[in-house]
């Protein structure tokens, strides 16, 4: 397989004005495998011209039933190109390659679920006091820029160009500097797929280099972002030059809570991969397990021996569950939140040290009397890592979920209808699972509260953040 290795503009491949490349390591194995072309300032603004020309050319006017069978080609073509796409992900980033799978899956279905919508969402008729004909149009807001993160580099490119694009925008993606080949493929599928020239054109570099470029355009309309709260809060504050429209989902450290009426059992089995998957590199993470005291040493016992069972390894197995972290430096990074804990007097029940000699592989860990004002207790630490604590009474233990500045997920275990309701409602967060742990589902909004972000991906909220609204009076008589 020859990886993707160009920026993707109006259609075709071409190397970056600078000539510039970025080599790609394969954290499994941490060889070099391939070079990238890494745009600048230069390729940014070529890149919003041609897709500000295929706009208004074309794009921005196109009937809903072309832009409908457009994305559904898309689709099949992804589908057609799964294997392909989710090899592409576990090379650069390490995914296991079933979970890969999963989630070339899961952006063909945002593209079959966008071009569905392109003819089902639109404005309304409103009976004003006044009389007269008034109605309300959701119209494409121009030239977007889609910036995405490592972690789920290919399902979060397509959850944000699809509705994009369903709405009658054009895209600049911005793949993470780690993993931009998943991102390329799609722009090279979908325009073989019949979209035009310009429509999705695809930018690998690095942020630090082209990000600036790209948010303050004046051309860009919309920011659409996923990433870290601190890179959010940065393009949050560029945007408001030019009021752009921006939606950012952003970090998290979600809570577990498991009540003592619960089905424990199947909680504790569950839970593991809850935080573990993808090796803890989640947004999602359940990164603090709150149990109820009766049965906080039995559900202990058992996530940690359903921990111990995950499979780490080589990302090609089918067996495997977690593979290596993505860098050297996210092991790092993840390893001085160990020796903070260490330092503290936290206990480990499992895990904390590397089973592989090569690859940036860490074991999953469970942490026990985590004190509150530690940094793994604050902070998203975006690594295999759990922290489990006990508690006794629903109404402090929610202030202290709450405490965090995150809320984007979380999950709550209980048999009690009105608990789940009542707790349902009382977590700050944008998205629970009430005995499971499913946060994403592309026909429902899916963002964060507080420091997790604000606009919403997914569901027909994106169509609506991707569009303006226009109200239209017309006199009558
Ligand atoms: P990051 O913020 O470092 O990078 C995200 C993207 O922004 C990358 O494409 C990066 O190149 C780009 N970027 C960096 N600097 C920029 C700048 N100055 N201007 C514009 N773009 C810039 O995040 P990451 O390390 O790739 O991903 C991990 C973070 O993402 C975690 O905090 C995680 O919680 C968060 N995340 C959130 C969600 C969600 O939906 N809420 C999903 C996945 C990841
Ligand atoms: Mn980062």
């Amino acid at each position: 397989m020859n990886p993707p290795h160009r920026l993707f503009v109006d259609g075709a491949w071409r190397d970056a004005a600078s000539g510039r490349r970025t080599p790609l390591i394969n954290p499994a194995t941490e060889e070099v495998f391939t070079e990238v072309a890494a745009a600048d300032v230069a390729d940014v603004r070529a890149a919003i011209e041609s897709a500000q020309r295929a706009w208004e050319g074309g794009w921005r006017d196109l009937a809903p039933g072309k832009r409908e069978a457009l994305l559904h080609a898309v689709a099949r073509t992804l589908r057609e190109h799964r294997e392909e796409i989710a090899r592409l992900e576990m090379l650069q980033i390490g995914k296991p390659i079933t979970d890969a799978r999963d989630e070339a899956g899961l952006g063909a279905r945002c593209f079959e679920y966008y071009a569905g919508a392109v003819t089902k969402f639109g404005g309304q008729t409103l009976p004003v006091a006044r009389g007269g004909f008034d109605f309300t149009l959701r119209q494409p807001l121009g030239v977007v820029a889609c910036i995405v993160p490592w972690n789920f580099p290919f399902p979060i490119a397509c959850w944000k160009a699809a509705p994009a694009l369903a709405a009658g925008n054009c895209v600049v993606l911005k793949p993470a500097t780690l993993a931009p080949l998943t991102a390329l493929k799609l722009g090279e599928l979908a325009t073989a797929a019949g979209l035009p020239p310009g429509v999705l054109q695809v930018l690998p570099g690095s942020g630090a280099a082209l990000g600036d470029a790209l948010v303050t355009h004046p051309l860009i309309r919309k920011v659409s972002f996923t990433g870290s709260t601190e890179i959010g809060r940065r393009i949050m504050a560029l945007a408001a030059r030019d009021l752009k429209r921006v939606s950012l989902e952003l970090g998290g450290k979600s809570p577990n809570i498991v009540f003592a009426d619960a089905d424990w059992e199947r909680a504790a089995d569950t839970s593991p991969l809850s935080v573990f998957a993808n090796t803890g590199q989640d947004c999602c993470a359940r990164s603090r397990v709150y149990v109820e005291r009766p049965i906080f040493e039995p559900f202990v016992e058992r996530f940690v021996a359903a921990t111990r069972k995950l499979v780490v390894g080589d990302p090609a197995r089918e067996e495997t569950q977690l593979g290596p972290l993505v860098s050297a430096a996210q092991r790092a990074a993840v390893e001085a939140y160990l020796a903070d804990a260490r330092a503290r007097g936290s206990r480990f029940a499992c895990g904390g040290g590397r089973p592989w000699p090569r690859g940036y592989f860490l074991e999953p860990t469970v942490l026990l009397d985590v004190g509150r004002e530690d940094r793994c207790w604050r902070e998203e630490i975006f690594g295999p890592v759990v922290a489990v604590t006990a508690f006794d009474d629903e109404t402090e233990m929610l202030r202290d979920v709450n405490a965090s500045p995150y809320g984007l997920s979380g999950s709550i275990w209980t048999t009690n209808l009105n608990r789940a309701l009542r707790v349902s409602r009382a977590v700050q967060s944008g998205v629970l699972s009430v005995n499971c742990h499913n946060s994403v589902h592309v026909e429902a909004p899916f963002g964060g509260f507080k420091h997790s972000g604000l606009g919403r991906d997914l569901g027909l909220a994106a169509l609506e953040g991707f569009t303006e609204l226009k109200n239209v009076y017309v006199a009558e008589g």
